[in-house]
């Protein structure tokens, strides 16, 4: 194929907005400007059904993040930011989702072209999550409050003390975020910022950069003053650390794997910036014995192949009773089998490519090292020639000692286990050293209750798997991170107390 046919298929079926954004000529957005980044360097972006270039954006280094940085300072400490009320800062947030809802469709293309997720999804999960989101944290910031305590210093009898906490923003945030859900990751990490009164840079994640400049561009049309909200593109090592373990940022908000949460984690103590962590899982899927063995199939299906298996809180550890054990690994086998790959703009296709060659490789080695150490390939397991596509698949007879079972894939690829009580369950369940989310499918209710309690996880779903909601926090125990986005608990992260004690 020609490169002129390979780019036509590319943009085959996609609007001429979403197409004239992602051949524009990119640049970094720092204190309210399109800037080039200093050194001139680029990173190419692919569509992954394809795994054609589509376009390049500027690979920003250490200067360039010094340069946001700055910008963010002087947003957060002077000029009108600092003197925004509340009320301006939810306003403003009403109107930004106003335009990201107004451009929803264009941005569902974007991030599908760029992401490789469907059209469809992008549009009905991303960005209706996205636009409600913001909404939830417009409210929330005329809605910041302290407490008036009555101290009784009882050292000093003889005088009399009132007190009180304000809540007041932490500062310039620094946001990392991966590839799996562009541009709501962002909005979940740059909006609470917003919300509270600070200021942020974003770096999104080499693999999807362009819904991040986009949603800069509706920021500035909405009015945000500039250098409150700032993007700079570029890759983990450079642009990503430069501004993890900036010395002029005073908190850093990221999502993306333990292992690199880790480097963030110990970058951010050495100038004590406050740190949140949204890491890795391996989730498990509980299905106890009064559950028909077609529905827990069906339920466990979507667990673990929403968003192609890329979702950090993806059901990958299926545990089964022995009893349903082969009527479940079958119906799995008969779901992953029929479903039709394709790219995010096909309307028939049932899953997509993964985001890169480099995650399509990674999966690839998980399922041979899953067939090496004994699992049953019940469905799937290869690659198609074509993009990075991997097939549904499902590693039954898997067990604890597999690398399939310990590590998190972040893929469409499913181990299923045969169990035989509660507490066994329970056990397995908790034997892993992520805690992030974890699915019980039953409705006995009793037995229900008496696991929720035993499960080491930041959510636990029932009947469902992967549903979230802006007004439930979200975050994970153990080595799935620390800190819980969403909700009033979002708040927190953006936020000093800070204590006034008053002699009076
Ligand atoms: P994934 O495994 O999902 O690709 P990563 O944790 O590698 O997740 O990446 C998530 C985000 O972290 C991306 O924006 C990436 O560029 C960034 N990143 C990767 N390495 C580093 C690093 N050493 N320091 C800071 N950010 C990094």
């Amino acid at each position: 194929m020609s490169e002129a046919q390979a780019r036509h298929s590319v943009f085959d079926g996609v609007s001429a907005a979403a197409r004239a954004f992602v051949e524009r000529d990119h640049q970094l957005f720092i204190g309210g400007e399109w800037v080039a980044a200093r050194g001139g360097e680029t990173l190419s972006v692919y569509e992954p059904a394809s795994g054609e270039c589509m376009c390049e954006v500027p690979a920003g280094q250490g200067g360039d993040v010094d340069r946001a940085v700055n910008a963010a300072r002087e947003a957060f400490e002077g000029g009108e930011w600092s003197r925004a009320r509340p009320v301006e800062r939810e306003r403003l947030l009403l109107r930004l989702a106003d335009a990201i809802e107004a451009n929803a469709d264009e941005l569902a293309e974007i991030e599908s072209l760029d992401q490789g997720k469907s059209v469809g999804m992008a549009r009905n999960l991303d960005l209706t999550m996205a636009v409600d989101f913001v909404r939830y944290m417009a409210g929330w910031a005329t809605k910041i409050d302290g407490r008036t305590v009555e101290p009784s210093v009882p050292y000093l009898p003889d005088q009399q003390f009132t007190g009180w906490t304000r809540k007041e923003p932490v500062g310039v945030v620094g946001a990392i975020v991966p590839w799996n859900f562009p541009i709501l990751m962002a909005v979940w990490k740059v909006v609470p910022a917003i919300a509270t009164g600070c200021t942020v840079v974003l770096k999104p994640a080499e693999e999807t950069p362009l819904s991040a400049l986009r949603l800069a561009e509706l920021a500035a049309s909405v009015g945000l003053p500039a250098g409150v909200f700032n993007v700079v593109t570029g890759d983990g090592p450079g642009a990503g650390a430069a501004l993890s373990g900036h010395p002029g940022i005073d908190k850093v908000a990221f999502t993306g794997s333990t292992e690199v949460g880790k480097l963030i984690g110990k970058a951010a103590m050495d100038n004590m910036t406050r740190v949140s962590l949204e890491l890795g899982g391996k989730s498990p899927v509980i299905v106890l014995d009064d559950m028909d063995p077609q529905a827990a199939a069906a339920g466990a299906a979507q667990a673990i192949f929403l968003n192609h298996g890329q979702v950090c809180t993806a059901g990958s550890r299926l545990y089964v009773p022995n009893r349903e054990y082969d009527a479940v690994v079958e119906g799995l086998a008969g779901i992953a089998g029929g479903m039709r790959l394709g790219s995010g703009r096909d309307p028939e296709a049932q899953m997509g490519p993964l985001v890169s060659k480099a995650q399509q490789e990674r999966v690839a080695a998980y399922i041979d090292s899953g067939r090496q150490q004994g699992a049953r390939v019940a469905a799937g397991g290869g690659c198609p020639d074509r993009g990075f596509f991997v097939e549904p698949t499902i590693l039954a007879d898997a067990n604890h000692q597999m690398r399939v079972v310990r590590e998190e894939i972040f893929g469409p690829v499913l181990t299923v286990m045969p169990y035989q009580d509660l507490d066994e369950v329970a056990r397995l369940a908790n034997d892993t050293p992520y805690g992030l989310g974890a699915s019980i499918w039953s409705n006995d209710l009793a037995r229900v209750h008496r696991l929720i309690p035993k499960i080491r996880a930041g959510t636990v779903w029932v009947n469902c798997h992967n549903v979230l909601d802006p007004a439930l926090p979200l975050g994970g125990f153990k080595q799935s991170g620390i800190g819980r986005e969403l909700g009033r608990e979002v708040v927190d992260l953006y936020t000093e107390t800070k204590t006034v004690l008053m002699s009076i």
